[in-house]
């Protein structure tokens, strides 16, 4: 079933991302001129300004860069204590998510290996599948 989670943003960029999320697809933009990857999606690479790109499909694999926990509720479909992980990409990126609901900050350490997974999720624009990070192997 479904969660209720806030609003995504949605620009064209965002949604070509969503698009292949649908597929369970963990892409980003790869720059078409100087390879690298941007994140968040962009109209144009914030290294080279270029506007090419392409779709780059990732390991799903990276490890704990930081994280926190929220002891106070900002989102009604986050009540606390919620944690919220960056996760530094094997490909480079800091990609920064909330864990499956069974995972606490308390599982986390510095430089742990992390997986991707998918939630089953929800907001204004429909269902979808939310990629999130956890301790891999767990
Ligand atoms: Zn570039």
């Amino acid at each position: 079933m479904a969660t209720t989670r806030p609003v995504r943003v949605m620009d064209p960029f965002a949604r070509e991302f969503w698009e292949y999320a649908e597929k369970k697809e963990f892409r980003m933009q790869k720059c078409g001129e100087c390879n690298k990857l941007r994140w968040p999606a962009a109209a144009v690479c914030d290294k080279c300004l270029s506007a090419e790109y392409s779709w780059e499909p990732l390991s799903g694999k990276g490890q704990v860069l930081s994280w926190i926990v929220f002891h106070r509720q900002y989102f009604p479909e986050y009540p606390a204590p919620h944690p919220a992980v960056a996760v530094e990409l094997a490909e480079g990126p800091i990609f920064v998510c909330c864990m499956p609901d069974e995972f606490q900050g308390s599982d986390l350490s510095d430089a742990l290996p992390m997986e991707l997974t998918w939630l089953d999720a929800e907001d204004r624009f429909g269902e979808y599948h939310l990629p999130v990070f956890k301790p891999a192997g767990k």
